[in-house]
């Protein structure tokens, strides 16, 4: 969205806003920069980096507000859960909602007046329609450019090939849960220093948050990223086990869709204003704590 305003085929952005985790892969940041330079700063258009902080430091920082991951548990039965995802909140909404008040000249926690709002472009394509959802803020109104042009992923990325931007990556957290085995098997293959950033810091929470931890919470069981709940280092990221089959208790007619999500991650990812809600059976941290 951002080339095509900088290039005429959409209205002119007044601003792009990249939320940053701070546990981007390199090559989203690197894609960043060149966007960055190339594309928005001759078409005057300014790209804000908005943060709530370090997600992978916070994590494993005792002493800050845990904004959970959803984590893959293995609990002491036996059982299986998840840790409720609070991150998207946290490190995408929220420094994107504080910038927008500032750029409005509204900083919390001020009022505002219900006639000042800004237009947000959310980049769904026709293909992920059902990610389109509004703000749930009245000084935010969103649209969807993408689907108003009827453009599919692949129009997206044909479009990104013809302006030399083929090799645009999919951004998410270097370590994020929801990834499937080809995001795990491409960190391990292409990049081994990340690899190694995602294995220590996928031993570092098998007990659970740093902070209910040190809180004497501990967590009653163990959190992994991978969802074989197997340590990353050992995980099956090569092929789907009998064991995950089994599992997932699908019939024949799912196979595809099932194998597409655990290949390639969760369907719907992770995205402001485009979530996949929550879907799945969370379990918070009370429910994990002695
Ligand atoms: S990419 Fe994953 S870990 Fe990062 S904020 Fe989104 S859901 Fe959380």
């Amino acid at each position: 969205m951002l080339a095509l305003s900088a290039n005429g085929h959409l209205p002119k952005a007044d601003y792009a806003l990249f939320a940053d985790t701070g546990w981007e892969p390199r090559s989203v940041y690197q894609h960043l920069d060149r966007l960055e330079k190339e594309i928005a700063a001759p078409a005057g258009i300014p790209v804000l980096r908005v943060s709530s902080g370090n997600i992978r430091a916070d994590a494993l920082d005792p002493a800050h507000r845990f904004a959970s991951m959803p984590l893959h548990i293995l609990n002491e039965d036996g059982k299986q859960g998840m840790t409720r995802r609070q991150c998207t909140g946290e490190y995408k909404i929220k420094p994107i909602k504080r910038q927008i008040r500032e750029l409005l000249g509204y900083p919390y926690p001020r009022r505002i007046p219900k006639d000042v709002f800004v237009e947000q472009w959310v980049g769904i394509s026709t293909d992920e329609f059902h990610r389109a959802k509004d703000a749930d803020v009245r000084y935010m109104r969103n649209r969807h450019p993408l689907i108003d042009m009827g453009w599919s992923r692949n129009d997206c990325i044909a479009y990104l090939t013809s302006i030399g931007f083929a090799d645009t990556p999919k951004s998410s957290c270097l370590g994020c849960p929801f990834h499937g085995n080809a995001q795990w098997r491409h960190i391990r293959d292409t990049s081994p220093t990340e690899w190694e950033d995602v294995v220590a810091f996928d031993a570092a929470i098998r007990s659970g948050n740093a902070r209910a931890n040190a809180g004497g919470n501990p967590l009653l069981g163990q959190a992994f990223l991978h969802r074989s709940r197997v340590p990353l280092d050992q995980a099956p990221i090569d092929h789907v086990t009998a064991a995950e089959w089994a599992a997932l208790q699908q019939g024949p007619a799912e196979h595809t869709a099932v194998l597409e999500q655990l290949e390639e991650g969760v369907v719907d990812g992770c995205s402001p204003w485009a979530c996949r809600g929550d879907a799945e059976a969370v379990q918070d941290d009370v429910g994990l704590a002695a």
